[in-house]
């Protein structure tokens, strides 16, 4: 839980730190102003000048100083009239311009203390990753075989399971439990609806219920009324279909397991970003800060935001053609742009937004107000891309997001001198079991080995449907001997599930080609070689992973 008092505390500290460079910002920008010319008309001085008061404009009212920023802004008007003239200052006009330099000076005294109480501050629950963890699960059930056989099935999703054939073991090791996702039976040898009643027990007095699944094999409508009454959130018939099973817990492991949201926040002014960054970590975000928006490019490739907050004035390049630029790079056509600045005029908010921005966050900004808008645009755009770059079937990345991720990866991998290993997956002998089963069990296949790879994988790889009954994997951070090994465990674990149609049995089996960054350092010759590795499993018979044979590249250093 995010401490308000804390919060309050960092952000009084901001607050005194600016008020501290308030003389510098003053010096500096007389310096700009006694550098313009007196007898010409100097563009690049007059915008300096500009900047600088502008700056003032916005930070001034989120750092306590209200009356700064007013009179910085009645200057900002000012220059703004000059400027449309372009010509040498009037005398008249270089006298308003200097009045208003010193009424600067003399309001800078007026300082309001912002957080004098926690009203203005809320105290935001970051998501908390460690309070659930949705794989471990607790299997309460008499017959002990069907349990054992659960316990299997589950094991190879990536579902850690422990099971418990008494009521009464289960009960004693509850006592001392927060973290498990729990199936169980109804009817127990002593007790008809053992299984409802002990749920009941142990959700009692907590704030946070367990998540239960009941499976049973009676089917009556009262007793599934009393198991959702204890907290169930599904009741699954016996003999108990795993596909539908693993959707549930699936469901519930990626509501439970959100990653924190990723805002870059692009700002020349420290003041600002250390402020803005303060409040949005607080309130559990990941933040990446840019003083400098020619490093944008670089940084939005390796962070990976969900949303960026801009600066409407920057030096150099400012928040309009930044955000120009950024749509420009295919894998942020849809990122949320939201541009933070103290700019109150209505027509030039508007020209910012047709440029590109989403949205328009007036400076000063609460913090309160700064979180709930970030995360409601996060989440809103979260479900739209997911829509957009998420195949409809597995939920997996789809083929063009793969590939973008595989150039992602690249880059990063180049940068930093990581490994990074690609693999292709292909089902075998699919056509078969379309031809024997059905097309709808051929999709339930492909759903299956869609989720087993995204569970055994690491968090931090990237799963894609890359066509039909194709996959495509990228492994960061491992070569293609440590690849190897996590998919060849894959491999033979998929082998070993087993499908069900109309009561019969079948197996299925996949062959796998893998390259990495150490023979290749592009990302369409990545997929090639794995492509010619898959191609080379196929043929030494299927049903194993073969690496590529390209020899590592000479190629000198990585950049
Ligand atoms: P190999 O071992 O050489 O890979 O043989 P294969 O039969 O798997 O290969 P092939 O590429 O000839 O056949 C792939 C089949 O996958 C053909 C196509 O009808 C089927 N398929 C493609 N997409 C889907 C899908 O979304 N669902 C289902 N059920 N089948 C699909
Ligand atoms: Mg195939
Ligand atoms: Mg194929």
């Amino acid at each position: 839980m995010a401490d308000p008092a804390e919060l309050q505390t960092k952000l009084e500290r901001l607050c005194d730190a600016y008020a501290a460079q308030l003389p510098e910002k003053f010096k500096h920008i007389e310096q700009v102003w006694e550098q313009l010319p007196l007898d010409s008309w100097d563009e690049e001085g007059f915008q300096t000048l500009h900047r600088l008061v502008h700056s003032l404009t916005g930070s001034g009212k989120t750092f306590g100083f209200a009356l700064l920023s007013d009179v910085a802004r009645d200057l900002e008007e000012h220059l703004n009239q000059i400027a449309q003239a372009k010509t040498a200052l009037s005398e008249d006009q270089r006298q308003h311009i200097q009045k208003l330099m010193s009424e600067l000076r003399q309001v800078a005294i007026y300082r309001e203390t912002l957080f004098n109480d926690h009203a203005g501050l809320i105290a935001v629950a970051p998501p908390n990753h460690d309070a659930l963890s949705p794989r471990r699960i607790f299997v309460l059930e008499d017959d002990s075989e069907q349990a054992e056989e659960l316990k299997v099935q589950l094991g190879y999703f990536g579902y850690e399971v422990t099971v418990f054939n008494t009521l009464a073991d289960f009960r004693f090791v509850m006592q001392r439990t927060s973290d498990v996702v729990i199936l169980t039976d109804i009817a127990f040898p002593d007790n008809s609806l053992g299984g409802i009643e002990v749920i009941k027990e142990i959700q009692q007095g907590r704030e946070i219920p367990f998540p239960v699944i009941f499976i049973s094999a009676y089917d009556e409508f009262l007793i599934r009324l009393e198991a959702a009454r204890a907290g169930g959130i599904a009741y699954l018939s016996k003999p108990v279909n795993i596909g539908k099973l693993i959707d549930k817990l699936d469901a519930l492991a990626s509501t439970l397991t959100t990653l924190p949201y990723r805002v870059m926040i692009i700002d020349d002014s420290i003041d600002i970003t250390t402020y803005y960054s303060e409040v949005l970590e607080q309130a559990g975000m990941a933040t990446k800060v840019v003083h400098n928006p020619l490093n944008v490019i670089k940084t939005l490739l390796e962070f990976a935001p969900d949303l960026i907050l801009i600066d409407l004035y920057m030096p150099k390049c400012n928040g309009m053609d930044l955000a120009k630029v950024i749509r420009q790079l295919d894998a942020f056509v849809s990122i949320p742009i939201v541009f933070l600045s103290a700019e109150i005029d209505l027509d030039k908010q508007l020209v910012a937004m047709s440029l590109g921005g989403d949205d328009f966050l007036a400076k000063p900004i609460l913090p309160q107000h700064l979180i709930s808008s970030v995360n409601s645009r996060i989440r809103r755009s979260l479900i739209l891309r997911s829509l957009v770059l998420r195949d409809s079937l597995t939920g997996l990345f789809n083929h063009t997001a793969i590939k973008d991720e595989l150039d992602r990866e690249v880059v990063r991998s180049k940068r930093h001198g990581t490994s990074l290993a690609f693999a292709m997956i292909d089902i075998d002998h699919f056509k078969q079991i379309n031809d024997t089963y059905g097309h709808p069990i051929g999709d339930r296949v492909i759903k299956s080995l869609a989720r087993l790879l995204k569970q055994r994988l690491r968090a931090s790889d990237l799963v894609g449907r890359y066509g039909g009954e194709e996959f495509a994997v990228i492994l960061v951070n491992a070569d293609r001997a440590a690849a190897l090994q996590v998919l060849d465990t894959i491999r033979q674990d998929f082998s070993q599930l087993r499908h069900l149609s109309d009561g019969k049995e079948f197996t299925v089996t996949f062959s796998c080609g893998i390259a990495d960054v150490s023979q290749f350092r592009e990302a369409t010759k990545l997929i090639e070689a794995s492509d010619k590795a898959l191609y080379n499993a196929k043929h030494a018979g299927r049903n194993q992973v073969v690496l590529s044979d390209a020899p590592v590249a000479e190629v000198a250093g990585f950049i």
